[in-house]
């Protein structure tokens, strides 16, 4: 890992940037105007970024139009569509310490975290979807003698993407691969807290050989580019990132317009429940602290509520405590932060107020501090709170920051009742060294993936997403290709 310094320094020579890339060139706003976006750790204007609107969006979709029924990818063999993605693949890695450096200084993303897990993954995960999109055949069906039917995988057309700032590349990609893979144009509009690394791609993805009109990507705001996204006619599905709220607008827009299909992976208030048999206490503290604290907190499958049975309460809090009042927050440029800034100030304000509300609630039992004001950054402590009772605001809402809720219970059966008692549903864990319990509690939880003995366990060859207001579809493993193709059954008749 390099410096500090190697990095400020690497950082001041990366130029952003800014304008819509549509139809494989790269264009200013029809209207000329653009948005700023921020440095979260010094609270500075990072970037003018153009600001496309509906008019914009409408060139970009026209354009994937054009490129998805001229047929040079959508109709190109599977191994050519493999090459050209293996190639984007390749820049990505080739590219990763300006990627790494961008998703740093637009979300505040820890240098360490972008330049070891974002980026790579992100080249991880679209060469998978590459390698597999010539390895998968189609099916016979088993229809009496005198017919042939044959079910094959079609492309939908233009796919409209549109994601969040937490993991800004990464979160592209995962809708990208697939949906490239299998054949189809995308406009992809990133989050306006961070939409730099997205226009990098696509000019990278140009540069691979993508064909002119397949990938077009619009930065602009959420409720201009994104609901002109989810409202256009010409868009076949909608493939969402982010909040319950915008998942169920998406909705909206789909049925007040064409009934496009609409994938949503949304929010999530995620249980991590800690039983009396755990013998290694340090490690599963470890994994708690890991599962919240992460990208300071703003991950959607983040481990926000810590379930502790009570026979352990007092040592499990007093490690979980000791733990994240000793986590280094700070510059993402430097390797040594354990933790940077929240992404915006209207993110921390609504951090900042769920503190408050937690210290009306429940006890503070570490942190609960803004930090680091001095540099203009958005910067906030690690902050516990304990005592959480069910039903109460810090047990229920998903905050998106740096707050673990800590609440107790008495019985296996109580831990599965508070753990399923949220609206969302996106994961779980369970820390038990008995494996019976393990299987039955992780069977019984309300979620779409549920780690046992880790936190938050995800890879790109299993499914990631949730179940009731955490959304549905899967991202990730080949599932995804769900999402991204249509079933076609061609029927042959033999009389
Ligand atoms: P958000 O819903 O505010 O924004 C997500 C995207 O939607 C952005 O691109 C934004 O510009 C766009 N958007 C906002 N308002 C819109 C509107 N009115 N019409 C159309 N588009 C609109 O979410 P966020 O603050 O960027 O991200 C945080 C949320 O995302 C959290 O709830 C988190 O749990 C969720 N998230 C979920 C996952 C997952 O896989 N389930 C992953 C990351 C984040």
């Amino acid at each position: 890992m390099r410096s500090h310094a190697e990095w400020q320094s690497l950082a001041a020579g990366v130029r952003p940037r800014t304008q819509l890339f549509i139809d494989g060139s790269s264009v200013a706003a029809a209207d000329g105007e653009a948005f700023e976006t921020i440095n979260p750790s010094t609270g500075l204007v990072l970037a003018s970024v153009a600001r496309g609107k509906s008019e914009d969006v409408d060139r970009a979709v026209r354009a994937a139009r054009r490129a998805f029924d001229a047929g040079s990818w959508s109709r190109a063999a599977p191994t050519h569509r493999k090459t050209v993605l293996l190639r984007l693949a390749d820049l990505i890695r080739t590219h990763a310490d300006e990627l790494s450096l961008l998703d740093t200084l637009d979300g505040g993303k820890l240098i360490s975290d972008t330049s070891t897990i974002d980026i790579p993954g992100s080249a991880g995960i679209l060469q998978w979807y590459a390698e597999a999109i010539d390895k998968l055949y189609g099916e016979v069906a088993p229809t009496g003698p005198g017919d042939l039917a044959i079910v094959t995988r079609e492309a939908l057309g233009v796919v409209g993407a549109v994601v969040p700032w937490n993991y800004p590349l990464e979160m592209a990609i995962w809708k990208l691969a697939p949906a490239l893979a299998a054949g189809n144009s995308v406009v992809l509009k990133p989050a306006e807290e961070s939409p730099l690394s997205a226009l990098r791609l696509a000019e990278l993805a140009a540069e691979a050989g993508l064909p002119d009109g397949v990938l077009n990507v619009v930065s602009g705001l959420g409720p201009e580019a994104g609901r002109a996204i989810g409202e256009h006619p010409d868009v076949d599905s909608v493939v969402f990132t982010g909040s319950t709220a915008v998942g169920k607008m998406f909705l909206g827009y789909a049925a007040t317009s064409n009934m496009k299909q609409v994938w949503l992976e949304c929010g999530g208030k995620s249980s991590n429940l800690v039983f009396d048999d755990v013998e290694d206490l340090d490690a599963a503290a470890d994994k708690a602290i890991a599962g919240i604290f992460s990208c300071a907190g703003q991950v959607c499958s983040a481990n926000s509520r810590l379930l502790v049975q009570s026979g352990i309460a007092d040592e499990f809090l007093q490690r979980v405590a000791d733990r994240a009042a000793g986590i280094r927050v700070g510059d993402p440029l430097d390797p040594a932060s354990e933790m940077g800034p929240i992404v915006s100030s209207a993110q921390l304000d609504r951090v900042l107020g769920y503190i408050a509300t937690g210290n009306s609630e429940a006890t503070l039992t570490s942190g609960g501090q803004r930090l680091h004001a001095e540099t203009g950054g958005y910067f906030v402590q690690p902050t516990v709170f304990s005592g959480v009772a069910p039903g109460s605001t810090l047990a229920r809402e998903e905050v998106f920051g740096p707050l673990l809720a800590v609440s107790t219970f008495d019985t296996e059966a109580d831990a599965i009742a508070m753990a399923n008692a949220t609206e969302y549903g996106l994961a779980a864990s369970v820390f038990t060294d008995n494996i019976r319990r393990a299987h039955r509690v992780s069977r019984a939880l309300h979620a779409g993936t549920v780690s046992v003995n880790t936190v938050d366990a995800l890879d790109v060859t299993t499914p990631f997403g949730g179940v009731k207001q955490s959304g549905y579809g899967r991202d990730l493993s080949l599932h995804a290709l769900d999402k991204f193709t249509s079933l076609k059954t061609t029927w042959f008749a033999n009389s």
